[in-house]
């Protein structure tokens, strides 16, 4: 099983890709966090991506695309894969066709958590992320246990830097502009699915079980 996450940036499909990766046994592809490992790695792209991150820019196409296409060739995703934050352009998702096309394969499902943009900044301004595993929680939706720790792994919680109220303006003005048309591309192809995120974050994974077949 193939799925892609579509929705604007704090739209909850970490969320739901974290809980769907584990109802379902694939991996949780998320092209955000493998970005944000190679900056705390101190790779070469990561540097290169930290530049366009922290304006709440997208990172060029050509540095994102490999990195996805070499992780689908890894062992865990031969039964599938669900895809969170790419693609994230037409030009990405014409790539993703075009890889899966050479080996026979397409992607399944293509799911819409719609949230309106007045939800996404009281979203993101409440996102907290661990330094240490890359759980998300939210200070009010999902808080953690205990103030500022991990419930997963005891590490630091951080407000990501692209989370703060100036840098989520302009994501959500990179979203409309060239990620949202991906919601047509994908309905054209008879596999869009919309689900309304602004629900519980147990009920929006409820209504894509439903989609998924549970
Ligand atoms: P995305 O991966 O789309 O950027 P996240 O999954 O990280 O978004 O969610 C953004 C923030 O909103 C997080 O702090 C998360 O805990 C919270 N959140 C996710 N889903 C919901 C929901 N259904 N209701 C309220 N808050 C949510
Ligand atoms: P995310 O964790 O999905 O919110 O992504 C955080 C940031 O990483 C984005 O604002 C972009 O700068 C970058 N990024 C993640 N995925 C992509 C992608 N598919 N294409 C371009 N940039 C990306």
């Amino acid at each position: 099983m193939k799925i892609i996450m579509l929705g604007a940036p704090g739209a909850g499909k970490g969320t739901q890709a974290k809980m769907i990766a584990e109802r379902y046994g694939i991996p949780h592809v998320s092209t955000g966090d493998i970005l944000r490992a190679n900056i705390k790695n101190g790779t070469e792209l990561g540097a290169k991506a930290k530049t366009y991150m922290d304006q709440g820019l997208l990172v060029p196409d050509d540095l994102v695309v490999d990195l996805v296409i070499d992780r689908f060739r890894e062992a865990d995703c031969q039964n599938g894969y669900i895809l969170d934050g790419f693609p994230r352009t037409i030009p990405q998702a014409e790539a993703l066709d075009r890889a899966l096309q050479a080996i026979g394969e397409s992607v399944d499902y293509a799911i819409n958590v719609e949230v309106p943009d007045e939800n996404i900044v009281r979203r993101m301004s409440g996102r907290r992320a661990c330094v240490s595993c890359g759980a998300t929680y939210h200070i009010v939706y999902n808080p953690t246990k205990v103030e500022n720790i991990c419930d997963v792994c005891g590490g630091e919680l951080i407000l990501r830097d692209d989370d703060k109220p100036e840098t989520v303006q302009n994501r959500l003005s990179v979203y409309h502009d060239q990620t949202q048309p991906l919601i047509e591309y994908y309905n054209k192809k008879g596999i869009l699915q919309q689900v309304d995120g602004t629900v519980d974050m147990k009920d929006v994974f409820a209504a894509i079980c439903k989609i998924l077949g549970e």
